[in-house]
């Protein structure tokens, strides 16, 4: 498909190929049965996960923004009639409510540059549980790190807080690099997270906030990078966290009963 639609990468759209059909597969199993199921694809390129997807039965909506894919993904939609309808979008435009009436799953390969900000589009919807049923992503390693990392660790931070808050996170598997056509300079690995039903309710600006200010000095004390926070101080001390912790220290559920004194 590459070579007959002269895909060459293209290095500012994070294209690199996945093209072993059998690691493919294996992603494709990881959101679990996808026999009639519904799921959202970003950045289907020349259609190696797409086909991997479509042979598990699912029926596929794409969006890719590198129009010089359409006409590869267009002969995988003749080979799997009615199951693949592809977007040609950047993702981070699409308006999920729009596409979708009933659940779906999301799978990706993402594209590095927008992973991070269409993770956290998606984990800060309005409405919870959202309309997706899991998400199946690959990252670079690091960033799959950070998602699902345990405070103590150093990979925790706001990234960790903001996936766990409202899902459960695992690391699925890892991708060496060489997997990859081109192969890119780091590692990769896959990301699942499942919404949990009630996490404690509290505004996702205001943990998203809290956490980017708690964070952005992360050797320091709370009491130190909260100083900037209206309230921050405050609130440390109406919830009863020492300000002489250091952010990493400080577990999910502790930054969700900050962000909620400092929402009220
Ligand atoms: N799914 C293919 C695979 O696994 O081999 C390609 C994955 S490649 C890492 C990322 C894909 O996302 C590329 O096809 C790229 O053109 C597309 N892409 C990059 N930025 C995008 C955006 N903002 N919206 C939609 N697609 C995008």
């Amino acid at each position: 498909m590459i070579k007959k639609h002269g895909l060459t990468a293209n290095k500012a759209l994070g294209q690199n190929f996945l093209l072993d059909t059998q690691l493919l597969s294996r992603i494709a199993s990881v959101p679990g049965d996808l026999q009639d199921s519904l799921v959202f694809e970003v950045g289907p390129g020349p259609g190696g996960l797409t086909q991997a997807l479509l042979q598990a039965g699912a029926k596929v909506k794409a969006v890719e923004r590198d129009e010089r894919c359409l006409p590869a993904l267009q002969e995988l939609s003749n080979h799997f009639p009615d199951q693949l309808n592809v977007i040609n979008e950047d993702a981070l435009k699409i308006d999920l409510s729009q596409l979708f009436d009933t659940p779906f799953h999301i799978v990706s390969n993402l594209p590095y540059n927008v992973g991070s900000a269409l993770l956290i589009k998606w984990l800060s919807s309005a409405d919870w549980p959202p309309a997706w049923q899991s998400l199946t992503l690959m990252f670079q390693r690091e960033v799959a790190d950070r998602i699902v990392a345990k405070e103590g660790s150093s990979a925790y931070g706001r990234l960790s807080i903001l996936a766990q808050w409202r899902c459960d996170a695992k690391l699925a598997m890892s991708v060496h690099r060489s997997a990859f056509t081109p192969p890119p300079k780091v590692m990769s690995a896959i990301v699942h997270l499942t919404p949990k039903e009630q996490p404690e309710s509290v505004s996702p600006e205001m943990l998203a906030k809290l956490t980017q200010t708690a964070f952005s000095q992360r050797r320091k004390m709370l009491r130190q990078s909260l100083k900037s926070l209206p309230g921050g101080l405050d609130a440390l001390k109406t919830v009863g966290i020492d300000g002489a912790r250091r952010p990493e220290t400080v577990s999910v559920d502790e930054f969700v009963t900050l962000a909620r004194c400092l929402s009220a």
